[in-house]
C-alpha cells in the first residue's frame, strides 16, 4: 500500500490474487524463497506519458497516455487499451495485474499488460478520434512489437480506433507488422471471431458452469450490463444458446424489454449509430422501457452477465440478485463485482465465475489472431469459434479441478486466481531472477 498510494483498485485485485494463494503456498516453499509475490506484484516496466492533440476548432487538449508491461515470463506482453476519462494509473494497474493470471489461464504464450488513456471518446469526431489515436501512437510505438508487447482494444478501443492505431504505428516504422496488434478489420489481417470473442466466450464459460450444475441457458432469465462490445456479443451468444436477455445498459441507466432485446436494433443503435441506450427503447416502442439512472441489476434475473465496468455490481446489488433467485453470474467486464458483492454471490452457493476466467476469450482469440499473422494464414468462422469454445472449456474445468484439488470445490475465483498464478510462478522460477 505505501509504495502505491491511492491505487484502491489496483490494491483491490492484488488482494484478491493473495487471499486465494496461500494454500500454494504452504505446498510450494520455494515461491516464498524466491520473493515471486513480491516480483510479481511489481511491473517489469511502466510507461507515461504526454498525447497532445486538436480537436476539429484547433483546441489543443492534452492527455496522459499510459502503458504498464507487467508481466513477460510467459511471451510477449499482451493486453488491451482503454480509453476513458476514468483512467489512471491504479486502473491500468489493476487491469495489467489480473492480465497476468488471464492470459497464463488459457495455456497459450502470452505475457500480461494494459494501457489507456484519460482521453473521452464520447462526443467526438471521426476525424478528432483518429487524431488522438495518432498522436498515442506516435509516443507508444517505440515500446511494442509482435515478439516485445502487443496490445488490443478494450472500452472505448474498438475495430475503428485499432485501425488508426496499426495505420500510425505501420506508418512510422514503415513495417507491415501484422502482429503488433490484435482485434484488426479482417481486411488488413484481423481474425474472425475476434469481435465477438469475449461475449461469446463468457456465454460458454456460463454454460458449462450451468451444465455442471446440470441445468443450461434454456429459457433462462438473462440480465447482461453495458451495451458495448463485450455485452452485445454476449447478449447474441446467450440467444442462440436459448437464453432470453430482457434487460441491458450504458452509463445513462438501463432498458428492460420483456419481450427479449432485439439485437438487430441494439446493434444499429450502437455500433452503427453509436447513440445512447434511450434510443433503442424510443424505436422498439411499446414492448420496452428505458430507466434513466439506475442499476440495471434492480432487474430480476436467473443469470446476470456484468458486462460495464469494474465494481458496478455492489454488496447490496449482491444480496437483492440473490433475493430475485439469481443462480449463476458471469463477469464479461473485469472486476465488476465488489469483493463484498463476491462473498455474498459464494455464501449464497451462487455459481460465480470471475471475470478473469470468464471473460479471457477475448484476449484468447487476440493469441489466435497473432498464431494466423505469423503463420500468413486465416481461419474460418466456424473454426476459430470451436477453438474459443475449446479454450472455454479447458479453463473452466482447469478452475474446477484446481479448486477441488485446494479443497474448495465449486470455488472458480480460487481455481482461476491459483492455476493462473501456478503458471507464471512457475515460469519465472525457470527463468531466474528476473
Ligand atoms: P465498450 O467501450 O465497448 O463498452 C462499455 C459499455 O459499458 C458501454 O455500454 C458503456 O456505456 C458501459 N459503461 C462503461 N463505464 C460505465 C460506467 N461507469 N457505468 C455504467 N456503464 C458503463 O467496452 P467493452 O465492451 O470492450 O468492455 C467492457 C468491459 O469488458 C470492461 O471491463 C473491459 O475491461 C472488459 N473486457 C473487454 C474485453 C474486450 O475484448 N473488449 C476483453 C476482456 C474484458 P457508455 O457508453 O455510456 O460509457
Amino acid at each position: 500500500l505505501r509504495r502505491n498510494p491511492g491505487e484502491t483498485e489496483f490494491h483491490q485485485a492484488v488482494r484478491e490474487v493473495l487471499e486465494s494463494i496461500g494454500p500454494v503456498l504452504g505446498k510450494h516453499p520455494e515461491y516464498a524463497e524466491s520473493k515471486v509475490i513480491e516480483r510479481i506484484c511489481e511491473p517489469e516496466r511502466q510507461i507515461i506519458f504526454r498525447v497532445p492533440w486538436e480537436d476539429d476548432n484547433g483546441e489543443v487538449h492534452i492527455n496522459r497516455g499510459f502503458r504498464v508491461e507487467f508481466n513477460s515470463a510467459l511471451g510477449p506482453y499482451k493486453g488491451g487499451l482503454r480509453f476513458h476519462p476514468s483512467v489512471y494509473l491504479g486502473i491500468v494497474k489493476f487491469l495489467g495485474f489480473e492480465q497476468i493470471f488471464k492470459n497464463s489461464l488459457t495455456g497459450l504464450p502470452i505475457g500480461g499488460a494494459k494501457g489507456g488513456a484519460d482521453f473521452d471518446p464520447k462526443g467526438k469526431s471521426e476525424r478528432e478520434i483518429m487524431r488522438f489515436c495518432q498522436s498515442f501512437m506516435t509516443e507508444l510505438y517505440r515500446h511494442l512489437g509482435e515478439h516485445t508487447d502487443v496490445p488490443a482494444g478494450d472500452t472505448g478501443v474498438g475495430q475503428r480506433e485499432i485501425g488508426f492505431l496499426f495505420g500510425q504505428y505501420k506508418r512510422i516504422t514503415n513495417r507491415y507488422e501484422s502482429g503488433v496488434i490484435t482485434g484488426k478489420g479482417l481486411v488488413y489481417g484481423g481474425a474472425q471471431v475476434r469481435t465477438e470473442a469475449t461475449g461469446y466466450g463468457c456465454a460458454f464459460f456460463v454454460e458449462e458452469m450451468l451444465r455442471a450444475r446440470g441445468t443450461s441457458f434454456d429459457g433462462k432469465r438473462v440480465v447482461v450490463s453495458g451495451a458495448g462490445n463485450v455485452a452485445i456479443y454476449t447478449i447474441e451468444k446467450v440467444q442462440q444458446l436459448g437464453g432470453r436477455v430482457v434487460a441491458c445498459s450504458d452509463s445513462s441507466g438501463y432498458v428492460v424489454d420483456e419481450k427479449g432485446i432485439d439485437l438487430d436494433l441494439l446493434k444499429q443503435v450502437k455500433e452503427v449509430e453509436r447513440a445512447r441506450i434511450e434510443v433503442y427503447a424510443k424505436r422498439r416502442g411499446g414492448d420496452a422501457i428505458f430507466i434513466p439512472g439506475r442499476s440495471v441489476w434492480e432487474v430480476p434475473c436467473e443469470v446476470a452477465m456484468p458486462s460495464a465496468t469494474q465494481n458496478e455490481i455492489t454488496g447490496r446489488d449482491a444480496e437483492r440478485l440473490v433475493r430475485n433467485g439469481c443462480i449463476a453470474v458471469g463477469e464479461g467486464a473485469n472486476m465488476p463485482t465488489t469483493p463484498e458483492g463476491i462473498r455474498i454471490f459464494q455464501e449464497a452457493g451462487v455459481a460465480f465465475g470471475p471475470g478473469k476466467a470468464a471473460n479471457a476469450g477475448g484476449v484468447a482469440t487476440s493469441a489466435l489472431e497473432m498464431q494466423q499473422n505469423a503463420s500468413r494464414d486465416s481461419w474460418s468462422f466456424e473454426f476459430s469459434e470451436q477453438r474459443l469454445r475449446d479454450i472455454m472449456r479447458d479453463i473452466h474445468s482447469r478452475c474446477l479441478a484446481t479448486a477441488e484439488e485446494y479443497g474448495m470445490p465449486g470455488n472458480y475465483v480460487a481455481g482461476a486466481n491459483i492455476d493462473g498464478f501456478k503458471r507464471v510462478a512457475d515460469a519465472m522460477l525457470a527463468l531466474g531472477l528476473i
